[in-house]
């Protein structure tokens, strides 16, 4: 660090994001994409006319692409607001919702930008350990008294809490805001989007990142009351008024209104998971019930960051997190049926030696 550098910051713990190698030698299983491309229709979406509006600047209001996502939602637009990607939306909120004087509460084991974006704006953590088997136990929320954030399904570990779990969370505490992160919603989760009109603390936020086959775009959105929404804008039009780019904006409509594409993607990947899942158990793994597109995983043949680290040295790469509680554990994305095997195959091979 520069000695510039706000004194402020010298305490911020930036968030390390999965490997992105630019060359394609790895079967990339670390940072939960799809491993499908976006629907055709997105590439007729992004034309070269679109291309060459890129001199103006987006529209601020996202209104196109809002109608879309009222009607696909069924809901109002003014009910939904877009990040540019769902970790924006997230921060926003927090910024709308919380300061030094009005903490967040979040699982121990969890997304770990909440954490990180406490950090950067000073806003006090207030960490709530899941169970020892990693489910979480909604009574732990309840009365809490601070803003909330939850991903459902959860993040590393895959397992959710149904619909009528988190209704339990937002009538204890009528008072605050309850974020329920839905990023891995569309793999086998229960949506909290149907409560929004009985609940005006929830906020709900989704992404195009990992069920749309959009990561590089860079788009996600959030839903809640049109008073919460408001004020989310009114973060929003104070730091980034043009924040999703044309090209994304296009994309984004255009995969959300292609629902086949996106029913049969998401169904492939389910169906991927189960066949995976029974492959590793049948080699001894302990595999939580993930409803994402994800598996989260250990044996006891081998130390979760030995195995990572030999998976990579025979071209696969998944994520394994150095911290308490989940080092003997990898997350592995679902790929394709292909890619499936060859980890397996891998896998034995490490196993064997
Ligand atoms: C991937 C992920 C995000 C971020 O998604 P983007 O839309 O790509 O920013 C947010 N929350 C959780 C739990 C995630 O896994």
């Amino acid at each position: 660090m520069s000695r510039f550098l706000s004194p402020r910051l010298d305490t911020v713990t930036p968030y390390t994001p999965g490997e992105q190698p630019q060359d394609q030698q790895y079967i990339k299983l670390n940072t939960n994409e799809s491993p499908y491309p976006p629907s055709p229709a997105v590439l007729e979406a992004v034309s070269r006319a679109e291309v060459e509006k890129l001199r103006l600047y987006s529209d601020p209001a996202c209104a196109e692409l809002l109608n879309a996502a009222a009607k696909h939602f069924g809901l109002q637009p003014d009910q939904i607001m877009s990040g540019n990607g769902s970790d924006e939306n997230l921060f926003f909120a927090l910024r709308a919702f919380c300061d030094e004087e009005h903490p967040l509460a979040y699982a121990d084991i969890t997304y770990g930008c909440y954490g990180v974006w406490c950090g950067l704006m000073h806003i006090p953590s207030r960490i709530i350990p899941l169970r020892e088997d990693f489910t979480l136990d909604p009574t732990d929320y309840y009365g809490l008294n601070t803003t909330i954030v939850l991903a459902n399904p959860n993040a590393p570990t895959g397992l959710a809490l149904p619909r009528s779990a988190i209704e339990g969370i937002l009538k204890a505490n009528p008072d605050h805001v309850v974020i329920v992160d839905e990023a891995y919603v569309d793999f086998g989760g229960e949506s909290c989007v149907p409560l929004i009109d009985r609940y005006e603390n929830l906020l709900v936020v989704q992404t195009f990142s990992k069920s749309r086959q959009l990561a590089g775009a860079r788009l996600g959105l959030a839903m809640g009351n049109a008073k919460l929404i408001a004020d989310l804008n009114r973060v929003k039009f104070s730091l980034n008024p043009y924040n999703i780019n044309r090209l994304t904006l296009k994309a984004g409509q255009a995969a959300l209104e292609d629902t086949a594409y996106f029913d049969s993607t998401r169904a492939v990947i389910v169906e991927t998971r189960s066949w995976t899942r029974q492959q590793l158990e049948a080699r001894g793994f302990t595999v939580l019930d993930s409803r994402s597109n994800f598996l989260f995983v250990r044996t006891a043949r081998q130390d979760g960051g030995t195995l990572y680290r030999k998976l990579k040295e025979n071209g696969v790469l998944v994520r394994h997190f150095d911290t308490p509680r989940i080092h003997s554990w990898l997350r592995i994305t679902i790929g394709t049926p292909a890619q499936m095997q060859a980890l397996l195959a891998a896998l034995d091979k490490i196993l064997e030696d």
